[in-house]
């Protein structure tokens, strides 16, 4: 059976199974067990969340796997670079 995470507020954004959502711990591009940048090339249209490890295809929110958060390796970025509420709360 597929799964999907649902939507929430005005502008649809994700809400995890987790209730994690963009603002919160956020959801990071992923290319196997790699945080990627959504230009690479590489990108298949799978997000992390980063709260719970599930792995959510973009656009169509459908649950397609899961990833120990332990294995999930985040790309380096400068603090003044992090978008609104990326992993604000990890750590
Ligand atoms: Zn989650």
């Amino acid at each position: 059976m597929r799964e999907f995470i649902a939507r929430r507020g005005a502008d649809d954004a994700w809400l995890c199974r987790c209730d994690n959502t963009p603002d919160d711990d956020g959801f990071v591009p992923v290319a196997g067990r790699r945080e990627v940048a959504p230009t690479s090339t590489r990108w298949r249209g799978h997000y992390c969340c980063v709260r719970c490890g599930r792995i959510i295809r973009w656009p169509t929110r459908e649950i397609v796997g899961h990833l120990d958060l332990v294995d999930l390796r985040l790309r380096p970025r400068a603090p003044q670079a992090r978008g609104s509420g990326w992993l604000r709360r990890a750590a």
